[in-house]
């Protein structure tokens, strides 16, 4: 695929946390933006925001997005296809709960990019760590070359019974790989190639649609309750982590991963770092001493992280000058003050 700089991107999901930074990012670097929701209700937020792009944003209704042929119409006429959408919470009892959206969410829309996207030249999909992550005894960097496999297998072996974030997992990884699979098997005759985006926990401002922290998304839900209120007990502040990019770098690959053709067939991995929750609540408390000071003996040199995710490829394909954990925290905490949450 050459360069792809200006034209018309379906961002599926757009009313989604991640998706409407994608818009925004999109939007500001000069394409125009079709974005899909599922209800009416859901576009009016996005309307308002985006109204000073004119006719160059429009949102349009796929009610079911895991009915063969749902994107048929959306896919007409653009230039590329940015996937966000996919059922990401811990509430799931049955894991096809998740499984089903995510994996004929995904496979659907590349049906309908397949048969209808004359015009397409690249289709992004957010799949994410969940996909490559491995369960290890031993500090270990997990790369592109992993997957999650367990996952599957623990949703195979106990269904409802399994844990919740295997579940969500496992969405994530099948969704992932039906997604690869789709396009090995058919890539000689598609207009467009495919990269996937693996970004770990995401945090950072929301500029979707959202009244009361209670209803953030699950990860900006996870980082309020665990900064703001206090949820975790000190053990688990110092011991309990992952990996993060902040919202608005992983809406600049969304966008990079259009412009830049030797993306084309890859798999990225999109992390900032690990951390532990004390590492956000300690940045907290440093920008607001009405804030949690939490686990105060907590040494981030001594801090232990199981998994750490490879963050080469990412640089020599995209170059990401990644926000820092004070740069999320300052700008998380200043849109919560704003909303009259703090
Ligand atoms: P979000 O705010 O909950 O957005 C999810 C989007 O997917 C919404 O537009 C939602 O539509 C749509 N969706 C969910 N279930 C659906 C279904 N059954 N049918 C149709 N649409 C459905 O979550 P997000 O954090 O922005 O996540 C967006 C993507 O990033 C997901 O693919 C997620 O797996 C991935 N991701 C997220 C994180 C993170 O930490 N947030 C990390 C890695 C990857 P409705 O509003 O109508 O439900």
């Amino acid at each position: 695929m050459p360069a792809l700089t200006s034209g018309k991107v379906l961002v599926t999901g757009a009313n989604g946390y991640i998706a409407v930074w994608v818009v925004k990012t999109l939007l500001e670097h000069g394409f125009s933006v079709r974005g899909t929701v599922r209800s009416e209700s859901k576009a009016a937020h996005l309307r308002k925001l985006f109204n000073s792009y004119g006719d160059k944003f429009e949102v349009v209704i796929v009610e079911d997005i895991t009915k063969d042929g749902a994107f048929d119409e959306a896919v007409k006429g653009v230039d590329a296809i940015e996937h966000t959408a996919s059922p990401f919470h811990f509430k799931a009892i049955e894991p096809d709960e998740l499984i089903v959206p995510a994996v004929h969410g995904t496979t659907s829309v590349l049906k309908s990019a397949q048969k209808y996207g004359t015009s397409v030249k690249r289709v992004v999909i957010t799949s994410s760590t969940a996909a490559v992550i491995l369960p290890v005894t031993e500090p270990r960097v997990l790369t592109e070359a992993d997957w999650n496999e367990a996952s599957i297998q623990e949703v195979k072996e106990k269904g409802r019974d399994a844990s919740a974030p295997a579940k969500y997992r496992a969405s994530k990884t099948l969704a992932e790989r039906a997604a690869w699979e789709f396009y090995e098997k058919n890539k000689d005759t598609l207009s467009w190639d495919l990269v996937v985006l693996n970004p770990p926990f995401v945090f950072g401002p929301a500029i979707h649609d959202v009244d009361v922290p209670e209803n953030l998304n699950e990860s900006a839900r996870e980082w309020y309750l665990n900064v703001v209120k206090g949820k975790l007990d000190n053990d688990a502040l110092a011991t309990v982590g992952a990996s993060h990019v902040d919202v608005r770098d992983l809406a600049l690959a969304h966008t990079l991963a259009l412009q830049k053709p030797e993306v084309a067939g890859e798999r990225i991995i999109i992390s900032a770092g690990a951390w532990k929750w004390q590492d956000f609540v300690s940045a907290a408390h440093r920008l607001d001493s009405r804030l949690p000071a939490g686990n105060t003996s907590y040494d981030p040199t001594k801090a232990v992280h199981l998994v750490q995710y490879s963050s080469d490829k990412e640089r020599r394909l995209l170059g990401i000058k990644f926000r820092s954990i004070e740069e999320t925290t300052k700008d998380t905490l200043e849109d919560f003050k704003a909303r009259g949450w703090l």
